[in-house]
């Protein structure tokens, strides 16, 4: 019987194919076939090629589970346009993903598109907690306690998933808390200032901000932010689950860094 619950349960989310292949504005699934590995944009300040790093998180806000070269992926694009005073062309570009990403970092409680007023001071030592070594692949992990517990309930449901229960390093966290002066001297020493950010005001030292093990291309870092490492860690099972469930444990995604979550149940 359970291969049959399995399957009714994929059932569930997987929209039949008719749905994929609804009209849309013409020409757009074209487009959006081509452009998900051509585009030439900039969309973090830097040049990127296509936004393959992306399409999960778009798939998820425009909510659909049809494939980017689909009529189904272009009439839900066009359908989220129009709902956000955009032309509803169907096709995926820079001046809607600005539209998306705002919504995205406006759910971050440390960054607000309107500016911060002021960096957050870091949280006085005894209202951190320290994770149990399985949860930090060895390493020594502060957070907030309340963070700590959600991230422990989140972990308990993702691990049911067996894709992710077959990898150790699965979401373990791979740093947490920062203090503010550690952060500024590995600035210094390692000549890489993440952009001053890491010098200036990290996330990391709210003790809310977690790096989660979300996989990454043969040979390459779970923290590295090559475009290929990115690419390969969202179509992981990881970052996959993370997308459809962590908002219901409080964790938000900041979506440059596929392994960077930070949790919005306590004030800064
Ligand atoms: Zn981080």
């Amino acid at each position: 019987m359970v291969p049959t619950l399995i399957f009714a349960a994929a059932a569930a989310v997987m929209p039949p194919p008719s749905s994929c292949t609804v009209s849309a504005p013409p020409g757009a699934s074209a487009v959006n076939a081509t452009s998900l590995t051509a585009l030439a944009w900039a969309p973090f300040h830097r040049p990127e090629i296509g936004w393959l790093v992306y399409a999960p998180k778009i798939a998820a806000e425009i909510a659909t589970t049809c494939a980017v070269a689909t009529p189904g992926f272009a009439a839900a694009m066009g359908n989220w346009q129009r709902g956000h005073r955009l032309a509803p062309t169907g096709v995926f570009d820079p001046l809607t993903f600005a539209a998306m990403k705002a919504r995205w970092q406006n759910a971050r409680p440390f960054v607000h598109i309107d500016g911060r007023a002021a960096c957050p001071p870091p949280p006085a030592d005894n209202r951190l907690a320290t994770a149990i070594p399985s949860e930090s692949y060895g390493k020594t992990i502060r957070l907030r306690a309340g963070a700590l517990a959600a991230f422990r309930a989140m972990l308990t449901i993702a691990k049911r998933d067996p894709a992710i229960a077959a990898e150790p390093r699965s979401l373990t966290i791979f740093s947490g808390y920062r203090d503010p002066a550690s952060d500024a001297a590995r600035c210094t020493t390692d000549g890489n200032c993440n952009g001053i950010v890491r010098a200036t005001c990290s996330a990391h030292r709210t003790g809310l901000a977690v790096d989660l093990w979300v996989g990454s291309a043969p040979g390459q870092r779970p923290d590295s932010s090559g475009d290929s490492n990115r690419a390969a860690m969202t179509a992981g099972p990881q970052y996959r689950w993370l997308l459809a469930n962590a908002a219901r444990f409080g964790f938000v995604n900041y979506v440059f860094e596929p392994w960077h979550w930070e949790w919005t149940g306590e004030a800064i």
